[in-house]
């Protein structure tokens, strides 16, 4: 280092130290979002051939707020006679309506939707937060706009089939059961819905149970759109009403996004029978940064991809891999950005963590936490206080991990990081690959060429390049080995329901 760049890097560590202090003790004040021109019925019931009707099992159950514990509304549990009520109302939609009517009016139907979503864009983000815990921020500028956006993609798409893939006839097949998780409600309803009905299918969708609202929501919308009677049905439940969508004889499509588990068992389900299938499943994502990497930007991409969403996305960075001789530094530096961290009230527009999802998806994260630390792991948690109610998680790091822990290998889907160092390109590609999942990971360096070799040798869906977690409707996405099947976006998405 000559005298000048000498000079540079003292002023700078300088500048380092002032801004350290000056903001150490400096506190946002709250700013939470209103939910005043939000209402939610006290009770919402099945929406079923374009009416909301009682459900035949006369059972209800409650949907809690998993920041203040607080109940939000009641919600109809389908039983089988009422699927069979939702799958008989898409079947005959589907035969005398949807599949008759000329694709440019379909698409006109799919326009109107993204275009009310977008209108009511905040009573989505507010309701989104409420039910499901993310922070306002993530609803406001994530979900709700790309759920907008997924509905305008395949609106374009649906007369344009026969020049999307041409000289194959494209046929819908029929009706759709879509199964979603609770980490993306409603964009994950659009993720499903919108191919669905671009290609001439109709639909019978189940939102998760800890999170069913924003889907209702949309069922409101649906039916305020005109889309014809029975196109969509929303039925609400749990584990049992999506298997009875799954082994219903007029599903021709299942479409699932939700647990490994869960995913087995759907998949012997439709074994043998002549039901299409795509599943989207677990992850356990390698983010991998290298030497030569832009080291602030790579611990802002980071804590975006395991932090910020409270690691509830199934492509979450939950392993990271750094280059040993940048670790330590780069570890203090994720350390000290833990530390400005907000954790709390989701509703509040600075909060970047906001609750778990549930009491039980916390107790499995803190099951985790305990294994890491008996597995002889060093834990490392941010100082911040937690909320005094609600279910709230503070962001955790695992140092000195290796591929035998449980942490490692395993999905906990919370703000759980665990971190490894490699020294060579081909350990580091052995070692994010050894895992039963595929479906992301993360690379950062400043070689093109490096990000070309990885991004060819790695087992999984989707890998982001010096950024993490950014999603467009236009491209696919979708995993591999035991992260499922079958791609999400863009044309991909459209032959997942389409007899080609
Ligand atoms: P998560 O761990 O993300 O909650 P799950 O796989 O348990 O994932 O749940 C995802 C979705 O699958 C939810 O809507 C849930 O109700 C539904 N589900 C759970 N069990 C079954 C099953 N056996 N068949 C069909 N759907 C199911």
């Amino acid at each position: 280092m000559n005298q000048k760049e000498n000079r540079i890097s003292k002023t700078e560590k300088k500048l380092e130290n002032v801004s350290k202090t000056v903001f150490k003790d400096w506190k946002y004040a709250p700013s939470p979002e209103s939910t005043e021109h939000v209402k939610i019925a006290p009770r919402y019931d099945l929406f079923i051939n374009g009416k909301f009707v009682k459900p035949e099992s006369k059972k209800y159950f409650d949907t809690v707020s998993p920041s203040t514990e607080k109940k939000l509304s009641e919600i109809a549990e389908a039983g089988e006679k009422d699927v069979d009520k939702a799958v008989s109302a898409a079947k005959n939609a589907y035969d005398k309506t949807w599949r008759k009517i000329p694709a440019k009016e379909r698409a006109k139907y799919i326009y109107r939707i993204a275009r009310m979503i977008q209108e009511r864009a905040r009573e989505f983000a507010v309701i989104e937060t409420m039910d499901g815990g993310k922070p306002i921020r993530e609803s406001r500028d994530i979900d709700v706009p790309l759920a907008a956006n997924h509905f305008f993609y395949y609106a374009g798409w649906a007369d344009k089939l026969d020049y999307a893939f041409p000289k194959t006839n494209p046929r819908p097949l029929g009706v759709a059961g879509q199964i979603i998780p609770w980490n993306f409600p409603l964009l994950m309803a659009a993720w499903k819905i919108a191919p669905a009905l671009a290609t001439g299918n109709t639909v019978v969708l189940k939102p998760a149970e800890s999170t069913p609202l924003t889907a209702l929501k949309l069922a409101e919308l649906i039916q305020d759109s005109g889309l014809p009677e029975g196109v969509v049905n929303i039925v609400t439940g749990f584990g049992k009403t999506g298997a009875a969508i799954v082994n219903h004889p007029n599903v021709n499509k299942v479409a699932f996004t939700g647990s490994t588990d869960v995913g087995k068992i759907i998949q012997k389900a439709v074994a043998g029978t002549s039901k299409k299938i795509t599943l989207e499943l677990g992850g356990k994502a390698a983010n991998i940064v290298f030497d030569d990497a832009p080291i602030d930007q790579a611990v802002e991409g980071i804590v975006n991809g395991i932090f910020f969403n409270q690691g509830h996305v199934c492509c979450a960075g939950s392993r990271l891999f750094v280059q040993e001789n940048i670790a330590a530094n780069l570890i203090e530096k994720l350390k000290e950005r833990m530390e400005s961290l907000i954790v709390g009230d989701p509703l509040d527009k600075n909060t970047d963590i906001g609750a778990i999802n549930s009491k039980e998806q916390l107790l499995k994260i803190q099951e985790y936490i305990s294994i890491g630390i008996n597995e002889g792991a060093e834990i490392h948690q941010s100082s911040c206080a937690l909320p005094n109610k609600g279910f709230f998680c503070k962001p955790t790091l695992f140092l000195n991990t290796s591929q035998s822990h449980r942490i490692v290998t395993e999905e906990i889907f919370g703000p759980v990081l665990a971190v490894q160092t490699f020294r060579t390109i081909e350990e580091v590609i052995e070692k994010a690959n050894n895992i039963p999942y595929g479906l992301s990971a993360g690379v950062w360096t400043d070689k093109g060429s490096k990000i070309f070799h990885l991004t060819s040798k790695m087992r999984a869906g989707v890998v982001w390049a010096n950024t993490y977690n950014k999603f467009d409707p236009a491209s696919p996405f979708g995993g591999y080995k035991e992260s499922g099947f079958g791609r999400e976006g863009g044309l991909h998405g459209l032959s997942a329901y389409l007899t080609i």
